[in-house]
């Protein structure tokens, strides 16, 4: 017999959306003409735009031909999209060479809890992305579990409410090796001015921790004082790597193309440097993103690509501001700054899952429970904004006829 993993058993139960599916499917055995709609789901639903569809058809097309065939390709990408990379989307901050192109922003978060192992001790926000948290506890970050205070040791939560303005406290905040931050958040859709990011950066570099540093909602910023890119920030280069991914902005989602950027002066304790290592894991475990995805990351950043990520953000925002208005409406306290496709709600003294209950059987509405990301999320639901137009219409009109 095998044994099994025994980290895998340290995982909390991911109960959040099959028991979403679970009060769904009560609902429709109660209710089977229920038109649910879901303001749920962080998945995209609008199709790919014309000049990234034709580049993505083209370069399949091109598969099949003597001269445009080609089989594997550098895992760190073909050298036109990292130049491109650096160029378009950091403005020269960052260096082709530290761009290794992937195939997701997620896929890279498990490589690099690989390449850092198991002795390390990590910080995420709380509410939070899973992924940080459970691909640490797989490869064995946990030490102790701590009964009194209900998290393993090695772990810490960094709270973020509307108390703290949804920043951690920094001043008490307990060092750790790593810290995982997410801005534009998912779940709270808040974004770090530049001086909060200056603060943790200068927290990191004091306590010699490294910060990765989550982007995948960058696009999501319009307003040109945040910043989009912890490369923006000064002194950032010995403290902080990056993930960033298209699935959000113009809905690779399922197409799939990511990219994690480690500056060349991110050194571990010995000295050595980060980008090495990561290079030895990416060409390891890893044998590079799709070439046909890649070709047509080489559109979405041309002149015209770039106009149609805007079109599909735009999309999306357009969603998030109805959604918003509507809360507003409503009466609901609500969290949005216009950078992000997430709408974080707060229901003071209610229970999130009980507030889910109420939008899903009084509204037929669903959205997420914020405290399936984590504790402090609780007496919060996150809407998304990544749905067909109608149905976020039809949506608000229902919950303000019903919940006004
Ligand atoms: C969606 C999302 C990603 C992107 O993951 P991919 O693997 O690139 O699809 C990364 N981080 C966060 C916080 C996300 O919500």
């Amino acid at each position: 017999m095998v044994l099994r993993n025994k980290n895998i058993a340290k995982l909390q139960a991911g109960y959040l959306f099959p028991e979403i599916n679970r009060r769904k499917n009560k609902l429709l055995e109660e209710n089977p003409d229920a038109k649910i709609i879901s303001l749920g789901i962080g998945n995209t639903t609008k199709p790919l735009t014309p000049y990234i569809t034709k580049a993505l058809k083209e370069a399949a097309e091109s598969l099949g031909t003597a001269e445009g065939y080609s089989g594997y390709g550098d895992e760190q990408g073909m050298t036109a999209l990292r130049e491109k990379i650096a160029e378009q989307l950091y403005k020269g901050l960052v260096d082709a060479n530290e761009v290794f192109v992937s195939d997701g922003g997620k896929c890279d978060c498990g490589r690099l809890q690989l390449m850092f192992g198991s002795k390390v001790t990590i910080a995420v926000q709380d509410p939070a992305y899973p992924v940080y948290v459970d691909g640490s506890v797989i490869i064995g970050v946990t030490g102790d579990y701590n009964e009194s205070i209900k998290r393993f040791d090695n772990i810490v939560y960094m709270k973020c409410t509307a108390e703290n303005n949804f920043f951690p406290d920094i001043k008490s905040l307990e060092r750790t090796d790593l810290i995982y931050f997410c801005s534009p958040n998912n779940p709270t859709g808040v974004v770090a001015t530049r001086d909060q990011l200056k603060e943790l950066v200068d927290f990191a570099k004091a306590n010699k921790s490294i910060i990765i540093f989550d982007a995948a909602y960058s696009e999501f910023i319009s307003d040109p004082n945040l910043p989009r890119s912890i490369f923006e920030i000064e002194g950032v280069r010995e403290v902080a790597l990056e993930v960033s991914s298209f699935s959000k902005s113009i809905g690779f989602t399922g197409v799939r193309l990511g990219w994690t950027v480690v500056p060349k002066e991110l050194r571990f304790d010995n000295g050595e440097q980060v980008i090495n290592d990561w290079n030895r894991i990416t060409c390891t475990v890893f044998n590079g993103a799709s070439n046909i995805v890649q070709k047509g990351c080489l559109a979405v950043l041309d002149k015209e690509g770039l106009k149609e990520m805007q079109e599909t953000v735009d999309f999306y925002m357009e969603n998030a501001r109805l959604i918003k208005k509507g809360l507003d409406e409503m009466g609901v306290k609500s969290y949005w700054t216009g950078n992000s496709p997430y709408i974080w709600a707060y229901f003071p003294g209610e229970k999130s899952w009980d507030v889910f209950s109420r939008l899903l059987n009084e509204a037929h509405v669903v959205v997420t429970p914020g405290s399936g990301f984590g504790s402090a999320g609780e007496e919060y639901v996150r809407f998304s904004a990544f749905g067909h137009r109608n149905l976020i219409i039809e949506a608000v009109e229902r919950l303000k006829e019903k919940l006004k």
